[in-house]
């Protein structure tokens, strides 16, 4: 037996990792599995090119947990290591790492950022056993089987011991504080978290599990006898769909891969997106476009990022764009750093390009799909467009792009791009300052009666809803020219889309100077302010209004968009009294004060319940009323 020292100064640098990684530790088992899955892809790499001439056999990771050991084993059938390679690999690059670590980053705070900078590789082994044994046996003509052993101080040992197959096994002596690691539900979680996808066989092994026997005896007291058995099942799918050729896939491949994905999803996606990119950097995946319409929250955080089949995180908020993150799917490239901290894959500027290109990608998908077959793009349309508007907000190339394929929805159930509906609407929706006027209901129920009558004036009505939408709007009014978008609700119909001519009021002055106060007497005065307009007698004899830029300010204000700098907007709106509806005038000509008021009265509830504002009391007391009146 060959005894040593590792060569480091700091006497005992495990505790000091083990404080600093304390978050994660689960994440030593993607490290020794992905160690192994690496050490058979090589020994594969070199059976294929000659120069390991072996039996390949039937390449595996078996990872097999011993209860009554304490032990978890990770074992492979890969390349295995020399005594040479044992001290180089495992003594001084891990060690030397880890020195160069505590040198680096003693004392400091922010261990996530440690994380990224080295790999935690083998020895984050010690993060969860008190003794590690690494057993293994080269592939190389005339190689010894050897057993390296520590128990988490800077002193090993080297021996040779029996091994007959090819490969390595890594015997973690699970420690006191880690016997969650000795679970099998636990391992398991681990297993399916990190392991699901990886190109070879993971094969999970308890030793000794106890079941109900099979044969159905009984013990003496009747009960059904339990015997142990070792139970082995395979975690992953070796070769999932990423990694295969679009060619090789039919949709519905496309579609049982999502499912494996996200078992609990029932819906299928609407389409997806294969990504395989080989320059400047390498990246595969696929992007499933959800039905998302309004719940975006429930949907975010579904993209998996691999590395090499190696799950990293599922966490890619601010890794990729914004708008990307309310798609699901994979992305695998092995350019993205395996050991991630958040704000390093932040700073990388891999990742940055990455992101940045396969924003591009989904834009130019969207564009050949509008392109290739509209009428099935427009189908899409409704759960498309959140990302749409999401992605022409928070990226400027995709708003440029998706200007080719952004589509506005009409009342009637059409679906035109912004350039088509200009051109459609602008003979009579201009106004006298050249604006094409959009019009647009967020809600064509409770805004039935005004969208009516814009209809029955020849205007077209768009409908636009979604939390976003606001936002949206505002940017297309910047990025196109003169054009404005105007919900129904905002003005009267004549000021809406404001032309030249001017109808005559059939009020004079001093008549609305007498009726103001008594429609001001009608509604809560804090809120309401009452302007008479002179509008066709076709209107309606009252309407309420609220401008476009103070509801805008206040939707953005609700979604925190706004900084406060305007201070909180009220929720004031107008009472537009029709000056030229008959009932005004009939009620000039009521003779007493309290019949005129009753008569104005009528008509604010009927104005504030035609559009769904008349609630609870006041809504009570009108029916009561018009009960009496039948
Ligand atoms: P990293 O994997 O980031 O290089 P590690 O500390 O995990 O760092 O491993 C160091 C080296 O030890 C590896 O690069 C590899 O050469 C070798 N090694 C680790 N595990 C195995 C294994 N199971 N089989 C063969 N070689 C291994």
């Amino acid at each position: 037996m060959k005894t040593g020292k590792i060569n480091v100064q700091t006497e005992n640098i495990f505790p000091i990792i083990k404080k600093f990684l304390y978050s994660d530790h689960e994440i030593f088992l993607r490290e020794l599995v992905s160690n192994a899955v690496d050490a058979s892809q090589k020994l594969k790499f070199f059976s294929k090119n000659g120069e390991f001439k072996g039996d390949l056999g039937d390449q595996k990771v078996e990872i097999i947990l011993n209860s009554t050991e304490k032990t978890l084993t990770i074992r492979d059938y890969g390349i295995g290591m020399t005594e040479e390679e044992i001290e180089k690999y495992i003594n001084q690059i891990a060690f030397s790492g880890a020195e160069e670590f505590v040198e680096k980053y003693k004392g400091k705070e922010g261990a996530e950022q440690i994380i990224g900078h080295f790999g935690l590789g083998f020895y984050s082994s010690f993060m969860v056993a008190d003794k590690v044994q690494v057993r293994s046996l080269s592939y190389k003509d005339g190689a010894k089987a050897i057993q390296w052993e520590s128990n988490g101080t800077t002193d090993f040992t080297i021996e040779e011991v029996e091994k007959e197959s090819v490969g390595t096994d890594i015997v973690l002596h699970i420690s006191e504080e880690s016997v969650e690691f000795l679970e099998k539900e636990r391992i398991q979680g681990i297993l399916d978290k990190y392991c699901k996808f990886l190109p070879f066989p993971i094969v999970f092994g308890t030793k000794t599990e106890y079941i109900e026997d099979p044969k159905g005896e009984k013990e003496e007291d009747g009960k059904v006898k339990r015997v142990a058995v070792d139970v082995e099942n395979q975690i992953n799918n070796t070769s999932p769909a990423w990694t295969k050729k679009p060619s090789e896939l039919s949709d519905e491949d496309y579609n049982s891969f999502y499912r494996e994905l996200y078992p609990s999803t029932m819906e299928d996606p609407l389409f997806h997106i294969h990504l395989n990119v080989d320059y400047p950097f390498n990246l595969t995946g696929i992007l499933y476009f959800p039905k998302l319409q309004e719940n975006i929250e429930v949907q975010q955080n579904k993209i998996n990022l691999y590395s090499n089949q190696v799950f990293i995180t599922n966490n890619v908020e601010q890794i990729v764009p914004e708008c990307l993150t309310l798609l699901h799917g994979v992305i695998d490239s092995p350019d993205i750093p395996l050991n991630v901290s958040r704000s390093y894959l932040q700073g990388d500027s891999n990742v940055r390009e990455i992101s940045s290109h396969i924003t591009k990608k989904v834009a130019d998908k969207l564009a050949s799909m509008y392109k290739n077959d509209r009428k099935d793009f427009e189908s899409k349309w409704d759960d498309l467009k959140i990302f749409v508007e999401y992605g022409t907000l928070s990226d400027e190339k995709f708003s440029e792009k998706a200007k080719a394929f952004s589509l506005l929805k009409s009342t009637d159930g059409e679906y035109l791009s912004i350039d088509e509906y200009k051109e459609k609407v602008s003979a009579i929706q201009t106004d006298k300052n050249d604006k094409v006027v959009f019009l647009y209901t967020n809600d064509s129920t409770e805004q039935f009666g005004l969208v009516k009558k814009a209809k029955d004036r020849g205007y077209s009505v768009l409908q636009i809803d979604g939390p976003i939408a606001p936002h949206w709007i505002a940017k297309l009014e910047q990025s196109y020219e003169n054009i404005a978008f105007a919900r129904v609700d905002a003005d009267t119909l004549d000021k809406l889309i404001q032309k030249d001519e001017e109808i005559p009021s059939k009020l004079s002055k001093e008549e609305e100077e007498e009726l103001k106060p008594l429609f001001e007497a009608s509604v809560n005065k804090e809120k309401y302010t009452v302007q008479f307009e002179s509008m066709s007698s076709d209107d309606a004899p009252i309407i309420i209004t609220q401008p476009e830029f103070i509801r805008r300010m206040m939707e953005q204000q609700k979604m925190g968009g706004s900084n406060g700098f305007f201070g909180a907007f009220p929720d004031s709106r107008n009472l537009v009294v029709n000056a030229n509806h008959d009932k005004i005038q009939e009620i000039l000509e009521t003779k007493t004060e309290k019949s005129k008021k009753n008569k104005i009265k009528q008509l604010t509830d009927i104005a504030l319940l035609s559009q769904g504002m008349l609630k609870g009391e006041a809504l009570d007391a009108f029916i009561e009323r018009s009960i009496e009146k039948v």
